[in-house]
């Protein structure tokens, strides 16, 4: 058997850096990073970002930042050094992005670097050049203040890297992630980037935290986005999460920052996710972006060489927090804030261009958080939907007042019911056009906030059965229901042992259907021990149980109502906190805008 040679040698410099370059510049995207940083910590209030190729031809970063003298320049692409340590205990207390000292060294052992900079109160600037990590010349320059660093031909010495990477734009991509991600929350910063010719980010200095994001992704996705705000002794949250409507199909616009540091963390999409349970569909995700303030001294950010990943000093503390902060955010009344500009263009057309659209000009019930809206005429008792050419559309059933009928959800969105149709959805005469609920959904929103209520205050009123209903489990289902006996007891679900595997039941949460029948809840229970395994908190797993009681307590399909219960179910669920899901995030109403039906009808092209 042949052995290696083991004789050990001390690497030189150049190797070590070259080994160090492939944990931190991984590809074009982590050199602009880690130089957009360096302009950040250079207090910079303009970044500009160019780039050839895609990346490897040449990324030049000009910055208007401190600067740097001579010296410093000839010694900022060494390796280990860096002017924002002192010493191991600054460690400790990390508030600048860069702090490894290893950016520089890395990206000048695989490509071509030149600095180009000067400090403010500096007549002249310096120019060096530094080629896979050997010095090709250091000399004064005059130049502007502030730092340009050029990066050409980036791997040329490291043809395997250079096979690793993908497509033009794939790398494109994650440049422009890259530059997103660190405008996005720095709005007193002017971040430009441009490949070639073409501006791919323009977002100029602005006072307003929300500009960055319409500049990277629009004022329509802006319109969506809820400010988050909130506070307590451990931490700070900011930023913006998108109201329901706005959603996507991957988590990539969930993004974080701890102390306006770009971080992955399994923690933070886990709480946010929480925050919108009930809100959206099965893999759908939010967009949002939040700031974490937190006492440099409670995270440690100098776990993963590019910076990425942190720990938390009390990660539960912080789950919490982010879930409370989201969640005051979407109960807020901003919620309506997208509705409501979409709700004023209505307005306008309809004013403008129907020849039916009649503005309130009288009162109604709440008249005044609904003036100026539409309002919906009942001139016709026979219950038909007639159409009348001079006035328009008018929709409306038989003895019913209308004062009585229109339900308010926000200042400017209500609900006039008119019927049930197909024995489960109401028609609605909505502030917007027409509305249909789906009641069983809406129901079961209703029946889920109450139960979460009762849970949350223990006091659910039962009511006892005429006949109590008796079970007799098999043995997986006792050892489920004597694990959460506690659960169901708080949710009025009392199961005693009446002996042997049998239990039983002798009262119901009022809120429940008490029509229900042993194989109901069985079914129920069933239903419930299947899923809960999937589930790892207990709160999921509370939550699991609240849902199924929910569902198993309301209207199901094929059921018909009265007019008089549609308009109960639709003032409660006015009243809830997230009416406008069901708690599975499927939506309770769908709207058909004033708008849709006049194409539809051909009134407007
Ligand atoms: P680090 O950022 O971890 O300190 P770098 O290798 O990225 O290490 O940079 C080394 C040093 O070079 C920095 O500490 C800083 O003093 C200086 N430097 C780098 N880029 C700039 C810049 N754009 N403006 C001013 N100084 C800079
Ligand atoms: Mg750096």
């Amino acid at each position: 058997m042949s052995t290696r040679n083991q004789t050990i040698i001390q690497l030189d410099k150049k190797t070590i850096n070259k080994i160090a370059a492939g944990e931190v510049v991984e590809r074009p995207a982590s050199v602009v990073k880690e130089l957009i940083e360096n302009s950040i910590d250079a207090q910079a209030t303009e970044i500009f970002i160019f780039i050839k190729g895609y990346g490897l031809d040449e990324i030049k970063i000009v910055d208007n930042g401190i600067g740097m003298s001579k010296e410093d320049a000839a010694l900022a692409w060494k390796s280990h050094t860096t002017s924002k340590l002192r010493s191991v205990e600054d460690l400790e207390e990390i508030i600048s992005l860069g702090f490894r000292g290893e950016a520089l060294a890395s990206i000048a052992s695989v490509s071509m670097l030149e600095i180009l900079t000067r400090m403010k109160d500096q007549i002249i600037g310096t120019t060096i050049r530094v080629k896979g990590g050997d010095l090709e010349f250091i000399e004064e320059k005059e130049c502007a203040p502030g730092t340009t660093i050029t990066v050409r031909n980036l791997f040329y010495n490291v043809p395997a890297r250079k096979k690793f990477l993908k497509s033009k734009t794939t790398e494109l991509g994650h440049i422009l992630e890259i530059v997103s991600r660190q405008a996005l929350i720095r709005p007193n910063i002017h971040f430009k980037l441009l490949h070639e010719v073409s501006v791919l980010i323009n977002s100029p200095k602005s006072n307003n935290p929300l500009e960055p994001f319409i500049s990277i992704f629009g004022v329509e996705s802006a319109k969506k986005m809820l400010p988050v705000a909130y506070e307590t002794e451990d931490a700070r949250i900011t930023g913006y999460t998108s109201i329901p409507d706005l959603s996507r199909a991957t988590r990539e616009s969930e993004i974080f920052y701890v102390n306006k540091r770009f971080v992955k963390s399994k923690i933070l999409t886990e709480a946010v996710e929480e925050a919108y349970k009930t809100l959206l569909m099965k893999n759908r995700y939010p967009m949002v972006f939040l700031n974490i303030e937190l006492n440099a001294s409670k995270v440690d950010v100098n776990i993963h060489p590019t910076k990425r990943e942190i720990r938390f000093d009390d990660a539960s503390k912080i789950h919490s927090i982010v879930v409370e902060a989201v969640t005051k955010a979407l109960a807020s009344e901003d919620l309506w804030r997208g509705s409501k500009s979409i709700l004023k263009d209505k307005i306008e057309l309809a004013q403008t261009k129907l020849p039916f659209g009649l503005v309130e000009q009288s009162s109604i019930g709440q008249e005044k958080l609904t003036e100026k809206l539409v309002k919906p005429s009942i001139t016709n008792q026979t219950g038909i939907l007639s159409i009348d050419s001079e006035l328009g559309f008018r929709l409306s059933v038989e003895g019913l007042q209308s004062e009585s009928r229109t339900i308010l959800f926000s200042e400017s969105f209500w609900l006039k019911p008119l019927g049930q149709a197909l024995q489960l959805y109401a028609l609605c005469e909505s502030s917007e056009g027409i509305a249909i609920v789906d009641l069983h959904a809406a129901h079961e929103r209703i029946k889920y906030e109450e139960l979460m209520k009762r849970y949350d205050d223990s006091k659910l009123e039962n009511q006892e059965l005429l006949q109590p209903i008796t079970f007799s489990f098999n043995p997986e289902q006792l050892i489920f229901i004597k694990d959460y006996l506690f659960q169901f007891q708080k949710l009025g679900l009392n199961f005693e042992l009446f002996g042997g595997s049998t239990y039983i039941i002798r009262s119901l949460p009022v809120i429940m259907d008490f029509s229900l029948t042993e194989l109901d809840i069985k079914n129920m229970i069933e239903e419930i021990r299947n899923e809960i395994p999937n589930l790892k908190t207990l709160n999921e797993r509370i939550d699991l149980i609240i849902k199924k009681m929910a569902c198993h307590s309301v209207v199901r399909g094929g059921d018909s109502v009265n007019l008089n219960k549609i308009i109960t179910i639709l003032k409660e669920l006015s009243i809830c906190k997230k009416p406008f899901t069901c708690p599975h995030g499927r939506p309770t109403i769908i709207k058909i805008a004033i708008k849709d039906l006049e194409k539809e009808f051909g009134r407007i092209i």
